[in-house]
């Protein structure tokens, strides 16, 4: 619903990071980096679906610095990290969508999706598909991850 705002009121944003990090939780997300930040997206593709998001409300990968490019590659191999550890996925999908052909919304903050990955797991959309469950999986999910990427990310620095 807030994406009717529209671009220009990044406050509406639902991929904004809030001001306040006291809300991280509750916006689910697990990892604060320099440039990028990694939320759990609400509507899971599979258990664990995360999204690495620029600060900064950009639409598109090519309005990122250098340095915000190097952070958002650095982050992902973070994610890909902790998502092995704690989920032990047989593969891994990373990818964005830029642009509305490719699925994006107009002017919508961009981010890149880390999906886990197990073979013939297409079947566990029908599990994810009990939106009673969400709310609870999400949270829990978001308490196992963040730890293990504040973990992670000291052992590589
Ligand atoms: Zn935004």
């Amino acid at each position: 619903m807030q994406y009717i705002l529209g671009p220009k009121c990044h406050d509406g944003c639902v991929l904004c990071a809030p001001e306040n990090p006291a809300e991280d939780e509750e916006r689910l997300i697990v990892y604060r980096g320099r440039h990028v930040f990694v939320m759990l997206n609400r509507y899971p593709y599979a258990s664990g679906h995360l999204m690495v998001i620029p600060y900064r409300h950009v639409s598109d990968i090519t309005e990122l610095s250098a340095e915000e490019s190097a952070d958002l590659m650095a982050v992902t191999q973070l994610a890909c990290r902790v998502l092995r550890k704690v989920s032990r996925p047989q593969g891994l999908n990373v990818g964005l969508n830029l642009g509305e052909a490719a699925g994006a919304g107009i002017g919508m903050h961009m981010h890149l999706h880390v999906v886990p990955r197990w073979s013939g797991d297409s079947n566990f959309m029908a599990v994810l598909d009990d939106v009673r469950v969400i709310p609870e999986a999400l949270a829990e999910t978001c308490r196992r991850l963040a730890p293990v990427f504040a973990e992670l990310a000291t052992c590589s620095a």
